[in-house]
């Protein structure tokens, strides 16, 4: 895996939905965690992303658990069926 690391400060939704999955799978890094953990705490919006996220991380893992046979595709096709970016606040530019 090749991790984005070269930020330091997660403080928009954009970067904070970016890292999601890694923070999940607590593979991201103490300090984005931590920076992380201080947008969702002021971030409805995230905090209902990263609830549905680690919902339907714990959905595939079961379903992994259930049926090992399980084709990849099936992960990605949850993750757009969720269609994160409607969660994103567009903004006109
Ligand atoms: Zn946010």
């Amino acid at each position: 895996m090749s991790a984005q690391s070269q930020h330091t400060h997660t403080n928009s939704c954009h970067e904070v939905l970016a890292h999601l999955n890694d923070y999940i799978d607590g593979e991201l890094a103490p300090e984005l965690c931590e920076a992380l953990e201080a947008h969702l705490e002021v971030c409805e919006d995230c905090r209902v992303v990263f609830d549905t996220l680690n919902k339907t991380l714990y959905l595939v893992h079961q379903l992994r658990n259930t049926s090992p046979q399980l084709p990849e595709t099936v992960e990605y096709r949850l993750f757009a069926v969720l269609n994160l970016e409607q969660f994103v606040p567009k903004k006109p530019e």
